[in-house]
């Protein structure tokens, strides 16, 4: 099969790496010519463990290019995948579809045989009829066919996800249309994966937005067990170990933290809500999950505050960890980012380390100085906090830390490390719904020193 993806992101080019390396020929395609010419010269534009070689393996193949010419890529190809960004449109949280609906006119003017338009993009129901509608007035006689076809993958996870996925889903009602993405899809069932999903255009849209909607609520209602944690003596961990043995409920995403992020859930829970507002069908448990979570991200500002006796003016908070999952260098919406400014809001100085996070970081926060490792983030600083759990955090020389900072405590908004090994290095641990048991309470010198 002949592919075009349209758009070369972290959906993008990974969609498009591991469909040429289904055996397909594909073209990925690009307006942002930087990205394409680091492209060409083998320079990975994102961060995702396995896409540089995945990518150089494809393109010596001879089954991958990059250009930025769309016109010229997509003549010929039996499928169009539209993989553009669909951001929060400013002010409203509405899914800003302008770059999906200018990809689908160049789209449209461009082809010539017929051709299957897939749209990889989330987008709320309904934007598969309007980009229909696009392609039809831009090209009325070109046998073009439009179809959904949601993507589920996880940064940092991205490839595995994409070879061996839970389900794809794809929306259509055309029977020619429907072979051509079996076809393209087919190198799946030898890995034995899950069956494509065939479903109706609108079902599919909507299942994207139902599923990210479903794992915000599953996080935020951790979270909130969390809170509640901290207040009765249990810990959240057991209680989600506990609870996550139910098979009816699952172990995965009960992993309470400082607020879920990222590129996906916060935009996609606002343009659900828009989507339900619409059609006069408020969507009260997704309205609810929202609110608490935005809250959460700035409370983590004012819990690290507490832990340091309610004042940190003048202090040097460390932060580990800015990207909002481990493995990325994604930084939008990244709860690390309300942290930080609530700490500055209140007067503390922030050092923080990344391990791939920093370049985009740069753009996005004012006023911090970033670290070159760990330790040296750490090093004289007041407090160090947690906010992401990226392996090289899960085992740190604690009884160096504790000499490194003026104040032993830590905040770990991941829970990392127990009470226990933290004391034993002489740490302060401050987790997520865990209440600090007595045995392991702040020394009463060490309170004076962080109410300073
Ligand atoms: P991204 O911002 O990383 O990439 C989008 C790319 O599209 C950019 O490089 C941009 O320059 C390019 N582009 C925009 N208009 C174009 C045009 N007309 N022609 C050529 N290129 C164009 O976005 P992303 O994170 O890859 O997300 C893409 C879509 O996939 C979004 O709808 C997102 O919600 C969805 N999605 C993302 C993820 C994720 O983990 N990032 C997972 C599942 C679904």
């Amino acid at each position: 099969m002949r592919i075009a993806m349209v758009g070369t992101g972290y959906v993008g080019l990974v969609s498009g790496a591991c469909f040429s390396d289904f055996g397909h020929d594909v073209v990925c395609i690009d307006k942002d010519d930087r990205k394409i010419a680091q492209l060409h010269h083998g320079i990975m534009p994102i961060y995702e463990p396995g896409l540089e070689n995945l990518v150089a393996a494809n393109m010596r193949a001879g089954r991958l290019t990059f250009t930025t010419d769309l016109a010229e890529a997509v003549r010929g190809a039996d499928a169009v995948f539209i993989a553009v960004g669909t951001p929060s449109r400013r002010g409203d949280g509405h899914a800003d579809l302008t770059y999906v609906f200018a990809a689908a006119q160049e789209i449209a003017r461009a082809v010539t045989g017929p051709c299957v338009v897939v749209t990889k993009s989330t987008v709320p129901v309904g934007t598969g009829d309007e980009v229909e509608r696009i392609v039809r007035a831009a090209n009325p006689d070109a046998a073009i066919k439009v179809v959904s076809n949601p993507e589920f993958l996880r940064e940092g996870a991205a490839i595995e996800d994409f070879k061996r996925p839970d389900r794809v889903v794809v929306g259509t009602e055309d029977d020619d249309a429907r072979e051509v993405m079996r076809a393209i899809y087919r190198p799946l069932s030898l890995n034995q994966s899950a069956p494509v999903f065939f479903t109706g255009r609108r079902t599919s849209e909507l299942i994207k937005y139902a599923a990210n909607a479903f794992l915000a609520v599953k996080i935020t209602f951790i979270n909130e067990i969390a809170d509640l944690c901290e207040q009765v003596g249990a810990d959240v961990q057991q209680v989600a170990r506990g609870i996550g043995m139910d098979k009816r409920i699952g172990p995965k995403f009960l992993n309470a933290g400082p607020g879920y992020g990222g590129s996906c859930f916060p935009k996609d829970t606002l343009a659900l809500l828009k989507t339900g507002a619409d059609c006069e069908t408020p969507l009260r448990i997704v309205e609810a999950t929202v609110q608490v979570n935005e809250g959460r991200k700035r409370a983590m500002g004012r819990k690290v505050v507490k832990a340091l006796g309610g004042d940190v003016r003048g202090r040097t908070i460390a932060v580990l960890g800015l990207t909002f999952k481990p493995n990325t260098d994604d930084m939008r919406d990244a709860p690390s980012l309300a942290l930080i400014r609530s700490l500055q809001d209140a007067g503390a100085r922030v050092r923080a380390y990344d391990p791939e996070g920093v370049e985009q970081a740069r753009g996005m926060v004012e006023g911090v100085d970033f670290a070159e490792g760990p330790y040296a983030a750490v090093e004289g600083a007041d407090a160090m906090v947690i906010v992401t759990e990226w392996d090289e955090f899960r085992a740190l020389d604690l009884p160096r830390i504790a000499t490194m900072l003026k104040v032993p405590l830590m905040v770990d908004l991941r829970n990392i490390y127990t009470e226990d090994e933290a004391a034993q290095a002489g740490i302060r641990l401050v987790g997520i719904g865990r209440k600090a048991s007595a045995m392991h309470a702040f020394p009463a010198e060490l309170a004076t020193a962080a109410a300073r």
